[in-house]
């Protein structure tokens, strides 16, 4: 599954460095995929709604990957201060289409 952003953020911005994925924007700001910008009225390519935020930093589900790919554990959990970077119950996933997703962010270079 995707990881989220709860309303427990304090806008530290530690978590959007380490996003391999470039998944993490900050409250209220566009987030793009393959050249294209969405706002808070879009929803995204696959469907997922209700993820974008203007209060605090939020993660896009069709770039997260949970760092498959990348690194043993999600990066933005490890280093959020805390502890709000959690497991997401509305966008359950399995390792196959995490990693799917992966490739395919790797071949739009994301
Ligand atoms: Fe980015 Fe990894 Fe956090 Fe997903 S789990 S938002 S890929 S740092």
């Amino acid at each position: 599954m995707a990881i989220m952003i709860t309303e427990e953020c304090i806008n530290c911005g530690a978590c959007e460095p380490e996003c391999p994925n470039t998944a993490i924007y900050e409250g209220g700001a566009e987030w793009e995929l393959a050249g294209k910008n969405y706002n808070q009225d879009d929803d995204a390519p696959s469907g997922a709604k209700g993820f974008f935020s203007n209060d605090f930093f939020y993660i896009v589900p069709d770039k997260c990957t949970e760092c498959k790919g990348f690194h043993d554990e999600p990066q933005c959990a490890a280093v959020c201060p805390v502890d709000c970077c959690i497991p997401d119950p509305n966008h359950v996933e399995d390792e196959e289409t995490l990693l799917a997703r992966k490739e395919y962010l790797d071949g739009i270079g994301r």
